[in-house]
């Protein structure tokens, strides 16, 4: 009797495949989905590999259980690329492929439903007629429902659902009154929401010299090819993404593009324009690939990439390791932006994977921004990737905003007061902003109200009782909130260790400096937008509305405000509180405030008005701050790689990093040193430092005391095999809560 074996990755942390007999009718394929019993339950795994034998003795083998015929299978490119990411990133392949695949897919339950045929309806006459006012006059759900189906051929019942829950029993209905009828699924994807303007050539902008020349360089491109596009804020680097897509997908029929940005709050504006640019591709050729998706929708958009009906896939970093057969081209938008690092689980770096995968498939890749990281700015000052600069920006008489440093410190002796932390001049900005209808930004990277709340009598400061962190004061929800494990308490009326009533919050917040502005600038309209003040799902995108909107005169908030979006109307950019930054132990924590800030500055003077930057500090005279006001990032990044390659940091070494989590600090540490120890004699660790075990700044959050062990190569080849070779050796340590090993950290 002739057998038929498979080796499946399963999501488990080893980095073995396992062996299961496979006696189903279909034809086993490698690439595709397939159920087993794995320990008492059953797991969906993907088959590796396809084999006339195994090691495992017969008792011990047990049955492939299901295969997901309906889904074909991944290819082996894409195995490829999962077994680099699971091997370059220290972990096992199945727990890199199937994180990766949409939760719906990893549930052969669900499998049916997924890939039914779904049924189809079209609207008649009648309905035409008299649905529109038989419908409630507040029911917008079915109100939406009954627009797709007079603006669609016919609508499927999957995407109806995503309209109205109760779709199907809402058609039933409509089918019985004959306002409906069943149709072929013909073209039953959804057309785009948004209504997509005439995209005569007229309307497109003439490109300017230097983005003619980038598109004209990518598209002259062939086999590998990597792209600095190095363009300052507001050069129009998403007109140069739009031109050379077009162009690709204009000239082959079946190219595929991945487009990658760092927030998913810049999804839906780099989506309008491209289902505005692109409205003549068929429907549905444009799929979204974020966490904020519905899994039904997450699940909807993988297939579309996965089959080659999605020309075009906008997502955040989790889209690097879509399925896409015809893949042509990957942009990563905002390059530097550490979103692109995932910090829990498989910690990769969605833009390095961006280049193995442009590599694997020999096709472009184009990096952009305005601010590089210094590991890309390094390999296009090696010639390794081709550099493309847009010095300009793109709106005619739109030019960088000035940026001018406002010295506390001589504010401070010359006598002008501060107003709770805004100086003088940037008030006066903001006033004469207002009287001028043009809108203001107010930048800070610290949410709630106050940091501390401390009592001046004893010395008290409130504490998360879980970490060893300050509770943050939040005025609005009345809390106190640790930032770190989430802890809430209400806020005491006193001090709660000598019962002075007189207890203080020092610092500030977005919310009190929203607070202070609603007060110095009289008449102001102020929106803050933040984590908290955007905590439900969809009322980041509502807020920013408003800002474009124009129905907002000054916007304060963190980084959130900082990065990608095109606002008309800003005018002038105040950044608060930026100095701490300077003196962190963490290396990268310069070239992370001298992008972040000159994201935010690049908000102002966008469409034409002349934009200004204040920089209130206490260091006037940083270099840092001398490069911005210069708009210098090439100087600043020279300088800071000269620092680096001196000081022997990345990226002219390579680095790991180990962290381990105990009940206690002595246990993490203990674990760390016996992990050094073991290190030690394995191959290739002799061309490894290893340092000494810390504690992280932040030593304990919820209750777990964390650190770290850093090592360092002049080789990634020796790193990498040392850190191999070290994955057995600590999984057989105890000691710790868990522990984890990361490649390139971005956080040391
Ligand atoms: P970046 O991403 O480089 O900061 P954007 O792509 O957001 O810049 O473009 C900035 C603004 O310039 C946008 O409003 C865009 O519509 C406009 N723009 C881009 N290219 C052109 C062009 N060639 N002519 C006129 N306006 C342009
Ligand atoms: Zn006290
Ligand atoms: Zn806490």
């Amino acid at each position: 009797m002739s057998n038929v074996f498979v080796r499946v990755a399963i999501d488990q942390p080893m980095s073995v495949l396992f062996d299961y007999r496979y006696s189903l009718p279909i034809p086993p394929a490698i690439g595709a989905l397939v159920q087993v019993p794995f320990g008492r339950r059953d797991v969906v795994g993907l088959i590796c590999e396809v084999a006339a034998s195994s090691d495992v003795p017969a008792a011990k083998l047990r049955d492939v259980t299901g295969i997901c015929d309906a889904c074909p299978p991944l290819s082996a490119q894409w195995l490829a690329l999962a077994a680099f990411a699971a091997d370059y990133y220290q972990r096992g392949l199945g727990e890199v492929a199937l994180p990766a695949l949409p939760q719906a897919l990893r549930d052969a339950s669900r499998w049916a439903r997924l890939f039914a045929v779904d049924e189809h309806f079209r609207l008649l006459p009648a309905g035409r007629a008299e649905l529109p006012d038989a419908l409630p006059p507040r029911a917008t759900a079915l109100r939406r429902l009954a627009e797709a189906l007079a603006a669609h051929p016919s609508l499927g019942v999957s995407d109806a659902r995503a309209l109205h829950p109760k779709a199907s029993a809402t058609f039933d209905d409509w089918l019985a009154r004959g306002w409906i009828e069943r149709a072929a699924p013909g073209d039953h994807a959804l057309a785009p929401e948004t209504s997509a303007p005439p995209t005569g050539a007229a309307l497109l902008p003439q490109l300017t010299d230097e983005q003619r020349e980038a598109v004209d360089a990518i598209a002259a491109a062939r086999g590998f090819a990597p792209f600095l596009l190095h363009g300052v804020t507001g050069s129009g680097k998403t007109e140069v993404y739009l031109h050379t897509l077009a162009a690709l997908l204009a000239a082959r029929a079946n190219a595929q593009a991945l487009v990658l940005v760092p927030e998913i709050n810049l999804t839906p504006q780099f989506e309008a324009a491209f289902r505005a640019r692109f409205a003549s591709l068929a429907p549905g050729s444009i799929v979204t690939m974020h966490s904020g998706l519905a899994e039904g929708e997450r699940a909807r958009n993988w297939l579309a990439a996965h089959t080659g009906s999605a020309r075009i896939v906008l997502g955040t970093r989790l889209a690097i390791l879509a399925s896409m057969p015809d893949l042509a081209i990957i942009v990563v938008d905002e390059e530097h932006d550490p979103a692109y690092k995932q910090q829990e689980g498989l910690r990769y770096s969605a833009r390095d994977l961006a280049v193995y995968r442009a590599k694997q498939l020999e096709i472009p890749v184009v990096l952009g921004s305005a601010t590089p990281s210094l590991e890309t700015w390094w390999q296009a000052e090696q010639g390794r990737y081709a550099r493309l600069t847009l010095t300009r920006r793109a709106v005619a008489d739109a030019a960088l905003p000035s940026v001018r440093l406002i010295d506390l410190e001589e504010e401070r002796q010359r006598g002008r007061a501060s107003v709770e932390g805004l100086s003088g001049p940037l008030i006066a900005a903001l006033k004469s902003r207002l009287e001028h209808g043009e809108q203001s930004l107010v930048f800070l990277n610290r949410r709630g109200y106050a940091p501390i709340l401390s009592c001046d009598a004893c010395g008290w400061v409130a504490g998360c009782p879980r970490c060893s962190a300050y509770a943050v004061l939040h005025k609005p929800e009345r809390v106190l909130r640790c930032h770190h494990c989430g802890w809430e308490s209400r806020i005491p009326k006193a001090c709660p260790e000598c019962g002075n009533v007189d207890i203080a919050p020092m610092g500030r917040g977005t919310q009190r400096v929203e607070e202070t502005l609603a007060s110095v600038v009289p008449g102001a309209r102020v929106l803050r937008i933040d984590a908290d003040s955007t905590r439900r799902k969809g009322s980041a995108q509502a807020l920013f509305s408003n800002v474009h909107a124009g129905e907002v005169d000054i916007l304060v908030g963190t980084q959130m405000i900082a990065k990608g979006h095109d606002f008309r109307r800003v005018t002038l950019v105040g950044v608060l509180n930026a100095d701490t930054a300077l003196f962190s132990h963490d290396f990268r924590a310069s070239e992370r405030l001298f992008a972040q800030l000159t994201q935010v500055s690049g908000r102002a003077g966008r469409a034409g008005l002349p934009g200004e930057v204040l920089i209130q500090t206490r260091y006037a005279r940083h270099a840092l701050y001398l490069a911005l006001s210069r708009q210098d990032y090439v100087g600043f990044a020279n300088a800071t790689l000269a620092e680096r390659r001196d000081a022997r940091l990345p990226p002219f070494v390579y680095q790991a990093m180990l962290r381990a989590e105990g009940r206690t600090l002595e246990a993490a540490i203990a674990f760390l040193e016996e992990a050094a120890a073991a290190f030690a004699p394995l191959h290739g660790a002799e061309r490894v430092t290893v340092y000494d075990a810390v504690p992280l700044t932040i030593v304990k959050v919820f209750n777990v005391h964390r650190a770290q062990l850093l090592l360092e190569s002049g080789s990634r080849a020796a790193l990498q095999s040392a850190l191999r070779a070290w994955q057995p050796v600590l999984r057989s340590l105890k000691g710790v809560l868990r522990w984890n090993v990361e490649v390139d950290p971005l956080d040391v």
